[in-house]
This record gives structure tokens, sequence and C-alpha cells, in this order.
């Protein structure tokens, strides 16, 4: 079973040598357990901040572990009676691995999509949707009208927030790098704004494309791009904070917004959230998707790298922009 375990903690971008592919036995199955052999592999930003031993929500991936991540598999060997040879299942806890060994009660086994494609359990009927879903709809409670600016909003969460955002009929204006990016956003997505990052100045674009303000600032990147929407919002404004990409290469304390007390004088609300503690929601957010998917009315990219021992390489990906969509590595075959 080859994994790809911790050697070094990244003070960076992960580079050679933080990561290693080893070769491990695979252990014998007890009852109860199931043996998974993994398809895809969620790579997430969130992967960097768990190499790291900041300040974070999980436990850090321990020197010598493997790297933990999101997977789906097929059913490879069972010794439960809940699990036969062939079942496309989720084990709760995954790793960067060609095999996972999961406890019954940690793997769910995965309903038909109707003609969707394996991938979208791992993109916008996955931890991406729900994020969005109740990052956008229990903290940013969006109304029609209401102006809402999406950071990241090409990624996987961030287009998927932005849709659903203009499906609550608000006036939707996405940040994004570069412009092919943006063109997807304008043209496909439909987006009232955008504003390639990279090639202009942030503030001066969001005071021409918001001049009411901003009244919902879905967070994905942190740093300069926060505070320009952040220094924006309106009275009552809310501000899902779903990432800060832009510090995870960082080492110690993050800064914030440099007038801090907006939040007091536009009385906004400035709510960090983490989807696993939606996970008891899913089916709610599922129930939405779901449909929407099926309908063709939800748009969504994925990026699939081939190979687990490319798994490394590419988590930059997600740091350079170079993702076009969820990011995913195909370990083995569908
Ligand atoms: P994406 O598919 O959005 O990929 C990350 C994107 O972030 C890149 O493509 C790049 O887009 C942008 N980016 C990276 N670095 C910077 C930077 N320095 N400045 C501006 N933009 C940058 O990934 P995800 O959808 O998986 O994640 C998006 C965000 O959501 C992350 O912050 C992640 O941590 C967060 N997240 C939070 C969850 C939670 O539970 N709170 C769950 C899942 C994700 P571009 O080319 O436009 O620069």
């Amino acid at each position: 079973n080859r994994q790809w375990v911790l050697r070094r903690r990244p003070d960076d971008a992960i580079s050679e040598g933080d990561l290693e592919l080893v070769e491990r036995p695979l252990p014998m199955l007890t009852d109860g357990e199931v043996l998974c052999r993994n398809i895809y592999l969620s790579l997430d930003p969130t992967q960097r901040i768990w190499m790291s031993d900041r300040e974070q929500y999980l436990p850090p991936v321990g020197i010598g572990q493997p790297i933990r991540g999101g997977v789906i598999s097929v059913v490879a060997d069972s010794r439960s009676t809940a699990f036969r040879p062939g079942d496309i299942v989720r084990p709760a806890i995954g790793a960067w691995e060609d095999y996972t060994v999961a406890p019954e009660k940690l793997v769910r086994p995965l309903q038909d999509l109707g003609g969707a494609p394996l991938t979208a359990w791992m993109s916008v009927l996955g931890s991406t949707g729900l994020t969005a879903y109740f990052g956008l709809m229990d903290i940013g409670q969006p109304k029609p009208g209401e102006t809402v600016v999406v950071s990241a909003a090409a990624g996987a969460v961030g287009s998927i927030v932005a849709q659903l955002a203009k499906m609550q009929g608000c006036r939707v204006v996405g940040i994004a790098g570069g412009p092919d990016k943006c063109a997807w956003l304008r043209d496909d997505l439909k987006l009232d704004g955008v504003i390639d990052y990279r090639n202009e100045d942030v503030g001066a674009a969001l005071d021409r494309l918001c001049p009411d303000g901003v009244d919902v600032n879905f967070e994905n990147v942190g740093g300069p791009i926060m505070d320009a929407v952040f220094s924006r919002m309106n009275d009552f404004g809310r501000m899902p904070l779903c990432g800060m990409i832009s510090t995870y290469n960082n080492e110690g304390p993050v800064p914030g917004p440099t007038d801090f007390s907006r939040i007091l004088m536009r009385r906004l609300l400035v709510k960090g959230f983490i989807v696993i503690d939606y996970f008891p929601r899913a089916a709610e957010a599922l129930g939405v998707l779901t449909p929407l998917v099926r309908d063709g009315r939800l748009k969504w990219k994925t990026h699939v790298v081939q190979g687990l021992e490319n798994a490394a390489s590419s988590l930059g990906l997600l740091f350079s922009g170079g993702n076009d969509g969820k990011l995913l590595v195909q370990v083995g075959p569908e």
C-alpha cells in the first residue's frame, strides 16, 4: 500500500523532502472492517494547514503519519455484513494512499447519482458543496437585491457560492485570478461583475462594481483582498469566513482587517465556520444541491490529476491558482 507520509513540517509551500511516498504492508482485516481501494482523493487547501502545527481545528498530521484526506473508494474486501466487494463508498477518514482500512461504522455507501459522474461526490455533492451551501445560506443569509462578493470565485467552493447567490436573486461579484477564470464567471456563470485581482486594483474595481457597498462577503482568501471587501461592507453585512488561503503557507498569527472597529460601527456578522460541523445537516444541503445538479442548473468543474505519486506536487496548484475546478487525484480506476 503506497502512502504519502509527512517527513517534516513545511515552512512555506511544500517542497521536496517534506512528504515521502512510502510502501507499507496492508493490515489484516478484523471483524467489522472494510478494505477500500481508493479511486479519487480530494486535494484541499486545508491539508497544508494540517501539515503545520499552527492553531487549527483538528489535530495536525503527525510526523511519519499519512496525510489525511477525503477519498471515494470501491470495497476491495470486507469483514462487514453491511458492505460487499464492488460497493462504492466514502470512508469518513481517508488518506493519501492506495487502500484505506476503515471500521464499518465510518464507511458510508454512495447512492446512485442519476448520471452525474462519481467525481460529483468529491465536489458539488461533497464537502465543497456543503461548504458553499451552509456558508452562504446559514451565515451569509443572502436576500434578493443584495450585493454578494465572493473571493476565489472561480474555485470549487467559490463557484458554487456564486451560483447559489445568483439563485437567491443577489447581485454577485466574483474575484478571481486571470482572464480565463474571469471570463468563465462572467460568460458561463453570468455573474454581475468580475474582478481579476492579478490585473486590476481590487479596491477600485469594488468601488465601480459595488457602488452601494457589500452586503455579504463570502471570504475564501484573506489578506489584502479580504480587507478591500471588508472595508466596503454595509450596515448589518455578513461575512462567512470560509478560508484564508493566502495565509496558509505562513506560520504564526494572521493579521485581520485593518479597521476592526468596522465590525462594531457597521454591526457586521463575521463568522468562521468549518464544514465538518455541518455534516449532521448534510441531507438538508444535498436536498437542494442534488436536484440542481441533476437538472443541470448548477455548473462545476473538476481538475483531475492522474496518479497517487503526483499528489504532493499537485497540492501547490491550489496556491498558485493552477487548478481549474475542484482538485482531485485519481488513484485508481473507477
Ligand atoms: P479552490 O478550488 O478555490 O482553489 C483555491 C483557489 O484559491 C486557487 O485556484 C486560487 O484561485 C485561489 N488562491 C490561492 N492563493 C491565492 C492568493 N494568495 N490570493 C488570491 N487567491 C488565491 O479551492 P477550494 O474551493 O477547495 O477552497 C477555497 C477556499 O475555501 C480555501 O480558502 C479553503 O481553505 C476554503 N474551504 C473551507 C472549508 C471550511 O470548512 N471552512 C471547506 C473547504 C474549503 P485564483 O486562480 O483565482 O487565484
